[in-house]
């Protein structure tokens, strides 16, 4: 008998998994019903010997010192600041939309000020922001949300952004100067020899087993455990009780070329033309040297493995019945992305699961009978 059944090896699981074995020395059955750790962030190398991510790429970045600090127990680290340009017009040009952007496609020479005044003309007044449409025509005008957002959103989401919460697009910042880069976090940097290493050394522990290619509805009595982490889609506990929670999905088509470079960054954006919404070139992320290099191409997908929950009022309302059920489910704690359908990043999903780790250390005495003080959540508060 284990002390407890994490379901689901990705970062809230593996750690959870690797909290509660090394914290309090319990014993722990980890299962995932694909054949790997890591999740989401799974990478691997390719047939080529190229490292790849086998469900599209994964940038870290944080603005919390206490999940850097965490993971960098498992990891040393390759600084990385991610850039990305979208194919507007015919030209590449950096998104987030900067100085340089808008200077390139309307061949102006605006300066920073003016530039800020050049918005101002543009964007349209919104009494309420409440969808992603409305976060850009605000800041920026119609103009530029059809050449940048509309149709990308439309492709990548299957729905209009006037659909969509204003939080899908507000990941997207907009900037008066040339700062090119994707990201802004305090901690910028991918594990030096990838995620799939840094999951094997925090899942590394004599309490921990783990049983892969086990779906969690499969198992029998004696992999029975006191207490449960579910990090699955919620609702697939509930057998599905009050109705499909939405998500949406990808198609990776995973390819190399030969030859030693394709694009000039990392991920290059296709708002307006192709059935794919990004390529990505892993070598950039990784900093691997080889001859040849391979891609990943996005296709959006209505069927498929859950990836994104698609964050609308609708959704939420319904995620909130199976979020009441939760409440009411003694010893099962749900985790993670899919298990509270957020839209959230890597970061967040530690922090989620460092939180929970600490609200169940401070509730459920330890072996030798010890309840902790409830820490400070700083994690969550840094996070907010
Ligand atoms: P997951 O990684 O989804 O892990 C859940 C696990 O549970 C899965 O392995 C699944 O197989 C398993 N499971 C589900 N049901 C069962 C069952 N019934 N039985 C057994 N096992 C089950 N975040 C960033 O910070 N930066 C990025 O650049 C970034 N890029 C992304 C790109 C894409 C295309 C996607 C889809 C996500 C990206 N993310 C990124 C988000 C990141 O993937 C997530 O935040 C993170 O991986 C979530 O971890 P998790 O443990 O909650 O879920
Ligand atoms: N987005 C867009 N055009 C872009 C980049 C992003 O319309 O060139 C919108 C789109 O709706 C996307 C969202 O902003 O889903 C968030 O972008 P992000 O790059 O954070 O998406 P993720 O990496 O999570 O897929």
């Amino acid at each position: 008998m284990y002390d407890w059944l994490i379901v689901g090896a990705g970062f809230a699981g593996s750690v959870l998994a690797e909290r509660l074995a090394r914290e309090r020395g319990e014993r722990i059955l980890v299962v995932d019903r694909r054949d790997h750790i890591g999740g989401n962030a799974y990478d691997c190398l390719n047939a080529d010997g190229l490292l790849i991510h086998r469900y599209g790429p994964h940038i870290f970045h944080t603005n919390a010192q206490a999940v850097f600090a965490y993971l960098s127990d498992f990891t040393a680290w390759r600084p990385y600041e991610h850039r990305v340009l979208a194919e507007v017009n015919g030209q590449r040009v950096p998104i987030p939309i900067n100085l340089d952007t808008i200077n390139r496609l309307y061949g102006l020479s605006l300066t920073s000020p003016e530039l800020e005044a050049w918005f101002a003309a543009r964007a349209e007044p919104v009494e309420e922001i409440r969808t992603a449409e409305d976060v850009v025509v605000s800041t920026v005008g119609r103009e530029l949300y059809e050449l940048f957002f509309r149709d990308y959103t439309r492709k990548q989401w299957g729905r209009d952004p006037s659909e969509l919460d204003r939080s899908v697009t507000a990941r997207v910042p907009t900037r008066t100067d040339r700062d090119d880069r994707y990201f802004t976090d305090r901690y910028q940097a991918m594990p030096k020899h990838g995620y799939t290493a840094m999951f094997a050394a925090m899942l590394d522990h004599p309490n921990i087993t783990l049983a892969l290619g086990t779906d969690f509805r499969s198992l029998g009595p004696t992999a029975r455990a006191r207490r449960t982490i579910f990090t699955g889609p919620i609702e697939t506990y509930f057998d599905t009780c009050y109705g499909p929670l939405p998500y949406r999905s990808l198609r990776f088509e995973h390819v190399t070329r030969d030859v030693a470079w394709h694009q000039p960054v990392g991920v290059v954006n296709y708002p307006q033309t192709e059935a794919y919404t990004r390529v990505t070139e892993y070598k950039h992320l990784t900093g691997q040297t080889h001859p040849r290099t391979a891609l990943t191409y996005e296709y959006p997908s209505a069927e498929g493995e859950p990836y994104y929950p698609i964050p609308c009022a609708a959704h939420q309302a319904l995620y909130k019945r199976y979020e009441q059920r939760a409440r009411d489910e003694r010893n099962v704690w749900f985790v993670g992305r899919l298990a509270t359908y957020r839209y959230y990043n890597m970061d967040q999903i530690v922090g989620q699961a460092l939180a929970t780790f600490r609200r169940i250390d401070a509730e459920i005495p330890r072996r030798d009978g010890r309840v902790r003080a409830p820490a400070v959540d700083r994690t969550t508060s840094e996070l907010a």
